[in-house]
């Protein structure tokens, strides 16, 4: 992740006199929105944007409303902004849960009118990845020049800092979810973008219970999806040899 050095020295707590704080989010909103084992309703986009060469980044926060939090973000987006087409711009957005089809048709018309736009979207979850629309639209985000990837470690810190408004002293304690998850929706992900049928199953019976899941691996998989990415998951083991 690049880091932003305009709010790295602030120090250990945010003072209530922070300008970041209007638009920082609480810390268990964050911990149960971003938990790749939570399959919540809500969902949160936590997005940066950066003009040109300027190191300043705009960060700020929505969630869905009557629309969905991406469409919300194009609208505010347009309305806000008078793009200069030769200032390149660059938009990273954090989210609990992947674009539906819906709004990946919204985000590619989005970008195809601004070209000097570019956007890279990290998900803490894949949205009802088995419906073969919301497969097929993040397949076209990605043929549109999207960038797309499972939030991991590094960007569950980042956001912490960034966009939660965490208690004094407790900039370091950004949630570990179990690396698992992550493993799983990233070889997901992968079956998604390069078009093989899902293998990751998940199940949940009622709001308390522990999400499930299992994988339904078929040749096709063995064969297409890259080895770190099976092996990351226990789906398959490095052979070991007895002496
Ligand atoms: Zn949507």
């Amino acid at each position: 992740m690049a880091s932003d050095k305009g709010e790295m020295d602030r120090g250990p707590g945010l003072s209530t006199g922070d300008p970041t704080l209007r638009r920082r989010i609480e810390p268990w909103e964050f911990e149960t929105f971003f938990d790749p084992r939570e399959l919540r309703k809500e969902a949160c986009l936590l997005y940066e944007v950066k003009w040109g060469e300027s190191h300043k980044i705009w960060r700020n926060s929505g969630k869905n409303t009557t629309k969905h939090a991406e469409v919300n973000f194009i609208e505010k987006f347009a309305s806000e902004r008078r793009l200069c087409s030769s200032i390149s711009c660059s938009i990273i957005w954090f989210m609990s849960w992947s674009p539906c089809w819906e709004c990946c048709k919204a985000i590619r018309e989005f970008l195809h009118q601004r070209p000097s736009v570019t956007l890279v979207i990290y998900v803490a979850r894949l949205y009802h990845h088995m419906d073969q629309q919301n497969r097929q639209g993040l397949r076209d985000l990605v043929g549109s020049g999207v960038i797309i990837q499972i939030m991991r470690a590094p960007e569950h810190d980042h956001c912490w800092r960034n966009f939660v408004n965490y208690p004094p002293g407790k900039d370091v304690h950004w949630p570990r979810y179990p690396p698992l998850w992550m493993e799983l929706y990233a070889l997901e992900l992968h079956c998604i973008i390069l078009n093989l049928p899902p293998c990751l199953m998940i199940s949940r019976r009622c709001q308390k219970q522990l999400t499930w899941f299992h994988l339904n691996l078929q040749n096709c998989h063995y064969q297409m999806i890259p080895p770190p990415i099976l092996l990351a998951t226990g789906a398959i083991q490095l052979p070991v040899s007895w002496r």
